[in-house]
């Protein structure tokens, strides 16, 4: 929130978490926690009113069920077409419409690699045993092929419980999960999505426009997270577009060129990091999972002590040093080609 320039505001913020229990396709559970806490679980949508909220208190005209549809550069002003088929002039468009966004090719840019989406699904869970303040991570073929479950506790008896997979269903595998560990809840609400793991794309503008979050590829590999990322890029994206809204030609480009340069010294090093943890493990087998989570075993505490769950670089790097990590590293490639031909 410090990131975002923001306060946990009564009406978005729901409970804060101090650490993760990871369940290995098999055997015990592992517990990383840390004395302060680690996250901020929020609601989203109540976020996005909060924000809109401010936005307009400030002057701005917001639109809803309004899509954009078409981005147009002309030589006099660039515009957009909207769904209805209205035209509004820019002078710098952000392009801040999530996963699959056409606009970028519009504007002469390279999408993310939208091959790369997840399917994901979230149950919000009601009567549900008490969870604490960990969030619970799942793994295994069974549960969620290629990525993992989650049950993120928004109350005392309730939790956010979705999921993520490179094949299969996904309403199945969560259903699955839901009956094995939370058989006497009820579901409340459900959010199908996109999750993306393909990383940032290679620029975020060109003259009168750029793109930020999930339309830039602004998420940490690993999880798929873009509300921290994304938020800050944002945020940045924003004061960009104003300036660039003041000036002319070359100079108004600058603002926007400057955006792509600073997000990326924020987060470019930790995405990079990220993304070769998610090439190296995300064809694990079930097996090889379990020798990995065996490993991170004996390293709780330097996990504690140097984890973080949006900057992941460091600790990714630390443990990829590992002797015992490395010793996993054939089997790592083994189960990597296994994946390309199954
Ligand atoms: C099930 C699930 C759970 C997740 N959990 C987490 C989590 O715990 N933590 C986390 O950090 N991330 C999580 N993510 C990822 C996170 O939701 C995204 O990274 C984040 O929402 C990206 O924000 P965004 O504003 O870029 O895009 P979005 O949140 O997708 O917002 C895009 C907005 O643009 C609108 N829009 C789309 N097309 C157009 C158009 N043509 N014209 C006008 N408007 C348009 C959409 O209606 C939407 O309101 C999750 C994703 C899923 C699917």
């Amino acid at each position: 929130m410090e990131l975002l320039g923001l306060e946990a505001h009564s009406s978005f913020s729901q409970k804060l978490i101090h650490g993760a229990r990871f369940f290995p396709p098999h055997g015990e559970s592992i517990e990383v926690r840390k004395k302060d806490p680690v996250a901020l679980i929020l609601n989203r949508m109540k976020l996005d009113q909060f924000l809109a909220k401010r936005a307009v208190a400030e002057g701005v005209e917001l639109r809803t069920k309004t899509r954009a549809s078409k981005f147009e550069r002309r030589a006099d002003e660039d515009s957009l077409t909207l769904a209805d088929g209205s035209k509004v002039a820019s002078k710098v468009v952000i392009d801040a419409s999530g996963a699959g966004s056409r606009l970028p090719e519009q504007a002469g840019l390279q999408a993310p690699d939208w091959a790369q989406i997840l399917p994901g699904l979230q149950y919000e869970l009601v009567e549900m045993k008490e969870q604490g303040d960990l969030v619970e991570l799942f793994f295994g073929s069974k549960r969620a092929p290629g990525f993992f479950a989650w049950s993120i506790p928004t109350g005392k008896n309730s939790a956010r419980v979705g999921l993520a997979s490179k094949k299969g269903n996904v309403k199945k595998f969560l259903d699955d999960l839901v009956k094995e560990q939370w058989p006497r809840s009820t579901i409340d609400a459900t959010k199908s999505g996109s999750v993306l793991v393909s990383g940032p794309v290679a620029r975020c503008w060109s003259p009168g426009f750029i793109m930020v979050g999930d339309a830039a590829g602004q998420v940490k590999q690993t999880t798929g997270g873009g509300i921290v990322i994304g938020g800050y890029c944002g945020k940045l994206g924003g004061i960009a577009a104003a300036s660039a809204a003041n000036h002319n030609g070359t100079e108004a480009e600058q603002f926007l060129r400057n955006y792509d340069t600073q997000w990326r010294e924020k987060f470019g090093s930790d995405l990079r990091k990220m993304s070769l943890a998610r090439k190296l493990f995300a064809s694990l087998s079930d097996e090889t999972l379990d020798r990995l989570f065996s490993v991170l075993r004996d390293n709780v505490v330097e996990i504690e002590a140097e984890g973080d769950m949006d900057f992941q670089g460091k600790i990714i790097m630390k443990m990829l040093k590992k002797r015992n990590v490395a010793t996993l590293l054939p089997r790592v490639a083994a189960d990597a080609v296994k994946a390309i031909f199954s």
